[in-house]
């Protein structure tokens, strides 16, 4: 059995699987673990492996010394990098620029062009960077794939990829929309026209990818044309903790009248705006507590969340024209069902028949929860983002290998 070490590396923490890419969505990887707090005075390695967990508390100065850390605890396992097959190390990045629409075998060369991304990404490809430094000294044998977040909307038509601001500034400084979570909407979307029994070429889609983050897309044949993230993940849906779309002149406004920094403006609406700005917890599951009990705050904080996704699926129906397909994924989308519920209410003159239901069903596995008889079907589908790259990074490595790379 061969296998792919997946990682996702942030500035003060590293996220890793072992995954078999021959698995399917809801396999469990052979591990998977977390390294936190690094830089901090007391951080944290946690392994997860044949149905144990194995922590240890420690400084962690460097991602290198976590990462090395968290190797020696898997060999302790027999499940180190060294015990078993890996074919390939792929790294989770996530701005790709308009340079990457596809995964890449990292080279010296890829690691200066995520580089040079940083300014449209600061806060997430200099630690992105770290990680892919850092794994390949430890791990130089083995083929690096860059896997990018923006990569699946690289081609999506002008008229949705780009604003109406000026074009010459617009251009000197690369805004564009981007749009984010490419490779869960791509994952995702490649399953539904095999539940629709449908050609891949003539699906017509909206995905929802609502977890902490969320995010929608619109996908024509296999194409996204539409997507609510825009320069940066903090556009289009109102999330767990970023506001979503606002209209700009409220940044304007809070820089002159409360006289905040743009660094205090940007925690305002990345962390502590969204369901946890209007009502104290971004939790999903603590958010349906305290509406239980009556809290109007986190009514509310719903009701907006709501509003906004019920806004974006009617764009995004206009813009298709056609839709086969409504599909919720991520840990809200796969898990609320309240919110799948409340999301689609009353759109039967949409062609959309929700199967109340099937929608109560809990399963891993992808199901239908419109009626078989609805014209628009609703699917959920479980993401699975580090499989996918583990896919992807298994096959450039494939090819990296045949071209006598490695
Ligand atoms: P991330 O964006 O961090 O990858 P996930 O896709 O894992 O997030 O989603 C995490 C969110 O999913 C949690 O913050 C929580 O709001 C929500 N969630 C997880 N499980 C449930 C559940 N059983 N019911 C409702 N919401 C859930």
């Amino acid at each position: 059995m061969s296998y792919v070490l997946v990682l996702n590396s942030g500035s003060s923490s590293v996220k890793f699987q072992l995954v078999n890419p021959e698995s399917t969505a809801t396999d469990v990887p052979l591990v998977s673990g977390l390294v936190e707090q690094v830089g901090e005075p007391m951080g944290a390695v946690t392994v997860k492996t044949g149905g144990e967990e194995y922590t240890e508390e420690l400084e962690i100065p460097t991602h290198s010394f976590g990462l090395e850390r968290a190797f020696a605890i898997m060999s302790e396992h027999n499940v180190g990098p060294t015990d078993v097959e890996v074919i390939a190390v792929g790294h989770r990045v996530v701005h790709g620029g308009r340079l990457f629409s596809e995964p890449q075998l990292i080279t010296d060369e890829i690691e200066k062009m995520v580089e040079d991304l940083i300014p449209l990404a600061p806060l997430h490809n200099p630690a992105n960077l770290d990680g892919i430094r850092v794994a390949r000294e430890l791990l130089p044998d083995i083929p690096h794939v860059g896997v990018f977040d923006t990569a699946f909307f690289n081609h999506m038509p002008p008229a949705a990829a780009l604003y109406a601001i000026n074009n010459e500034v617009a251009s000197k400084y690369d805004i564009r929309r981007y749009g984010f979570h490419g490779t869960s909407h791509e994952f995702v979307s490649q399953q539904v026209p095999k539940l629709l029994d449908r050609d891949p070429g003539e699906t017509h889609q909206i995905t929802l990818h609502l977890g902490n983050g969320a995010s929608a897309a619109a996908i024509s044949n296999g194409t996204p044309i539409d997507t609510s993230m825009g320069l940066t993940p903090l556009a289009g849906l109102a999330m767990g903790t970023r506001s979503g779309d606002i209209d700009p002149g409220i940044i304007f406004h809070l820089s002159r009248e409360a006289g905040m920094s743009i660094a205090e403006i940007d925690n305002l609406l990345n962390k502590q705006s969204g369901v946890k700005g209007l009502a104290g917890v971004n939790d999903f599951r603590i958010l349906r507590e305290r509406i239980n009990d009556g809290d109007s705050d986190a009514w509310l904080a719903y009701n907006i969340y709501i509003h906004q996704l019920r806004r974006f699926i009617g764009s995004y129906m206009i813009a298709l024209g056609r839709v086969d397909a409504i599909t919720f994924t991520a840990g809200v989308g796969e898990n609320d069902t309240e919110v799948r519920q409340d999301s689609l209410y009353n759109l039967d003159m949409y062609g959309i028949d929700f199967d109340k239901e099937a929608n109560l069903v809990r399963s891993r596995e992808p199901r239908m929860i419109s009626t078989p008889e609805s014209k628009v079907k609703v699917f959920v589908v479980p993401t699975n983002e580090e499989l996918a790259i583990a896919q992807k990074s298994a096959e450039v490595a494939a090819a990296a290998k045949q071209a006598g790379l490695y």
